[in-house]
């Protein structure tokens, strides 16, 4: 079986040549599937792993735009329409000057198998540009937003493909998304984008999910060992979306944290993030995190190193910004301090080094993005519920249906772990629960 998974890799390596980011997440499946394989080998009859790993649609395109200083900007547009064997596409847009197709690609097929592991009828996808929204103004961000979706709007719609957020697309983006889509469209087609303002179609807890949803995974890894989070101290990196609200539910149930970054460097609080002051300097103000170290008190320190903030003993780490952030030394470092869980928040945070010596460590408990962050994705699913039933749901009853998924989430990781005879391996049981559901459908539709 290790020979057949090494030529599935090399074959999907060659055919997508050039594109590191997306290899790295496709060997992270590949590598959990041998028991799966070796228990169905119909699924090498049907090809299915090669079938999984070719989007279905990879739609790139030009966005030219004009700014605020009458300069003409081109910018280049993705959206790759993964999978759709269980729902409508469904995955954020990001807007980084990072962006590619190995980028894209990576975070669309990750996605098939987190959507599928929080239960919910969507299938994967992903986009977003190589636009930086860093330091431009209101009117530059909505002629970009504009112009963006003048293109997209011909491949979305609330049964085909459904976007959302992610790095540098917020409320402010998806607001200008929103209101260009409706006008080309000439439709209020409310579960077209999710991540809305609530007046206009937009769910209670949406911004709070994917944070919120985390914490809830990792307290559910705590309980299996019969602990909490109260009293425990975490390291955030990250002071985004999913940062913060990480760091708003860890303080609720009694934790200190006492990281966060952005990429300009690290803040160390060793009395405990002052959220307030954090939101204030990075949501409303939109600076630089050196500002919370400048305003809050002489104990903090600000480091440039953006790995400083993994030699910081903790018990919990959560990685929350981008992909490959902690590395195989951090990791070390963490398991070295005595760290006792550290789950992604952010999409692939771990490097493939970093992820195998936290997943092999005995002390460790480890979540993988494709479960730990799921709550973000299905609390949009929720939003598409309610859109559909014009409802509206309240702030207590949506954060108790995000528990509950990601209760279920964790569960399900942990029972097909353990059904393999790997209990305990949160990556191996969160391939193997998602790749099951997907390729079963797939395989029930038909060669599609
Ligand atoms: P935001 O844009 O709100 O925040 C991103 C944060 O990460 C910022 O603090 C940013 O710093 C920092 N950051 C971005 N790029 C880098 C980099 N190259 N090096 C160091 N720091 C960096 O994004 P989100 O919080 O929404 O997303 C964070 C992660 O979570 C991503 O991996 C995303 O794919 C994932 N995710 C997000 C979901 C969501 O619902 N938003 C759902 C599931 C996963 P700066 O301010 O300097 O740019």
């Amino acid at each position: 079986m290790h020979s057949t998974i090494e030529n599935l890799k090399r074959e999907v390596f060659a055919r997508n040549a050039g594109e590191p980011e997306f290899h790295q997440a496709v060997a992270e499946v590949l590598d959990s599937l041998g028991p799966v394989l070796e228990r169905h080998p119909e699924y090498l009859e049907q090809d299915i792993v090669q079938r999984l790993c070719e989007p279905e649609r990879q739609i790139i395109f030009r966005v030219p735009w004009v700014d605020s200083n009458g300069k003409i900007n081109i910018n280049r547009g993705f959206r790759v329409e993964y999978n759709s064997a269980l729902g409508p596409y469904k995955g954020g847009l990001r807007f980084h000057p990072s962006v590619n197709l190995s980028i894209v690609k990576f975070l669309g097929f990750e996605q098939i198998f987190k959507n599928a592991l929080t239960g919910l009828p969507i299938g994967g996808g992903k986009g977003g540009s190589d636009f930086d929204p860093r330091g431009r103004s209101d009117r530059d961000i909505m002629a970009f937003c504009q112009s963006f979706m003048v293109e997209l709007s011909r491949h979305i719609g609330e049964y085909t493909d459904v976007p959302a957020g992610d790095i540098g697309v917020g409320g402010r983006e998806i607001g200008y998304l929103f209101g260009q889509y409706k006008r080309i469209q000439n439709r209020f087609e409310a579960g077209v984008l999710t991540g809305k303002g609530l007046s206009w179609g937009g769910s209670l807890v949406r911004p709070e999910a994917t944070g919120y949803g985390t914490i809830f995974f990792a307290r559910e890894m705590f309980r299996t060992r019969n602990e909490s989070f109260e009293g425990k101290t975490v390291s955030v990196s990250g002071s985004g979306n999913v940062a913060i609200y990480a760091i708003e539910k860890a303080q609720q149930l009694g934790a200190k944290v006492v990281t966060a970054s952005d990429s300009s460097g690290v803040v160390h609080d060793p009395d405990g993030i002052d959220l307030e002051l954090l939101k204030q300097v990075k949501l409303t103000e939109r600076a630089r995190i050196r500002e919370y170290a400048d305003r809050r008190s002489s104990r903090v320190e600000f480091h440039e190193t953006l790995s400083d903030l993994w030699r910081v003993p903790v018990d919990v780490a959560l990685p929350c910004a981008t992909e490959n952030e902690l590395d195989e030394a951090s990791a070390r470092a963490l398991i070295e301090n005595g760290v006792q869980v550290v789950a992604e928040g952010a999409n692939m945070p771990c490097t493939a080094d970093a992820a195998t010596l936290l997943r092999e460590s005995d002390s460790v408990l480890f979540g993988p993005a494709k479960a730990v962050n799921a709550g973000g994705v299905a609390t949009s699913a929720l939003e598409m519920q309610q859109n559909a039933s014009r409802d509206s749901w309240s702030f207590e009853y949506t954060e108790t249906r995000l528990d509950e998924i990601m209760v279920s989430v964790h569960d399900v990781c942990r029972k097909t772990a353990a059904d393999y005879g790997s209990e305990g391996d949160y990556v191996l049981g969160a391939n193997i629960a998602g790749f099951t559901k997907v390729v079963e459908a797939m395989i029930a539709q038909g060669v599609v």
